[in-house]
């Protein structure tokens, strides 16, 4: 492989909400949870989105809401920590009226890929650390995720991808001592938002997104991933791009399979505004 010393070692970091899972705004109702119960301000989170945002910039958007003013470190960990305790009910309760889902297609991938030897799967979200274990608990998928990038790791997207990164390389360093650097063409970021795929980019790595999460499909598009598909379903296309040769990031067009799941999206988008 190109650029890596013969090391096939791959990375492959998934956002969490939309991409893994829709907790079924568990994460939303749990801040306006938390804000009520702090500031006595109700539904502060329908002011404005959250998807592809850290954790850390909703929670100051929140309390700026609410205080018209930023949080002191103080005050941010006080609304994490009520976030925090609110969480796992909304997200039980998500389940028990079936809000919550998987998206279509994933279970399968991330099982093919957890048994590569060759790749490591990740998470690269927005979310707390501890958030990300609450919202992907009932899914089954938590045990796949050994490692990952969270919004407990700072403010910046780029930043807590790049995190994620270094911690895969110190567990593939144990696993394979003799292995050689990973290339960023050898590290996959798959989103939902255009947030991902940019921070993706900027951070050097591959991207792909799926469009049956949160992000704005025509948004995506233009954000232009190398491979952007409805969901998982078509698991091929996904293992080829994940198995294709390492290829810088930013500027590249998308692989054949990025063509055809393109094309294949248009066609549904098509149909969904015809709906
Ligand atoms: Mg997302």
């Amino acid at each position: 492989m190109r650029g890596t010393s013969g090391n096939r070692a791959k990375v492959v970091l998934f956002d969490l909400d939309g991409t893994l899972v829709k907790a079924g705004g568990a994460g939303r109702l749990a801040l306006n949870r938390a804000v009520e119960r702090l500031y006595g301000l109700k539904d502060v989170c329908f002011k404005f989105s959250l998807a592809g945002r850290m954790d850390r910039d909703n929670f100051e958007l929140a309390f700026k809401a609410a205080r018209g003013r930023r949080p002191t470190a103080r005050e941010r960990r006080g609304l994490e920590a009520a976030y925090l305790r609110r969480l796992p009910l909304e997200v039980r309760r998500a389940v028990r009226e079936k809000r919550y889902a998987k998206i279509p297609g994933i279970s399968k991938l991330i099982e093919k890929l957890s048994r590569r030897p060759e790749v490591l799967v990740g998470l690269g979200t927005g979310n707390m650390e501890r958030g990300a274990r609450i919202k992907l608990r009932p899914s089954g998928l938590l045990r796949y995720f050994a490692f990952g990038g969270y919004g407990s790791d700072g403010r910046s997207r780029v930043h807590m991808l790049r995190v994620a990164v270094r911690r895969a390389k110190a567990i593939l360093r144990a696993r394979m001592p003799a292995g050689g650097p990973i290339a960023p063409g050898s590290i996959f970021v798959i989103g939902d938002t255009p947030r991902d795929v940019r921070a993706g980019k900027k951070a050097g790595y591959r991207t792909g997104a799926v469009t049956r999460g949160f992000g704005e499909p025509e948004a995506l598009r233009r954000a232009r991933p190398e491979l952007l598909a409805p969901d998982f379903r078509d698991r091929r296309l996904w293992l080829d791009w994940i198995s294709s040769l390492g290829i810088a990031a930013s500027g590249q067009p998308p692989c054949r399979g990025g063509k055809r799941a393109l094309r294949r999206n248009r066609r549904c988008s098509t149909k969904a505004r015809r709906r």
